[in-house]
């Protein structure tokens, strides 16, 4: 089985937040549900949640490519 790893962005509540944001983080639209985006998850398709969310997605994509590299070390079963 092919492991993904990817960056998730979340709330402070670490809900998904799949919303559209400006850059700042906060919603493109105003009366959006959106609380906002504080955190980004990375998430591993055979791990769930890898380690806590980074506060900035500059240091969540060096840790996802990471865990990636874990996974091309030590292959999931077969
Ligand atoms: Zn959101
Ligand atoms: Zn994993």
């Amino acid at each position: 089985m092919r492991v993904t790893v990817r960056v998730e962005p979340r709330h402070a509540d670490n809900t998904a937040c799949g919303h559209a944001v400006k850059p700042s983080g906060k919603p493109r639209d105003p009366g959006s549900a959106c609380p906002g985006r504080t955190q980004f998850a990375v998430v591993c398709s055979e791990h769930g949640d890898v380690d806590q969310p980074h506060h900035v997605r500059v240091l969540a994509e060096p840790a996802a490519t990471e865990h990636r590299q874990q996974h091309r070390a030590a292959p999931a079963t077969r």
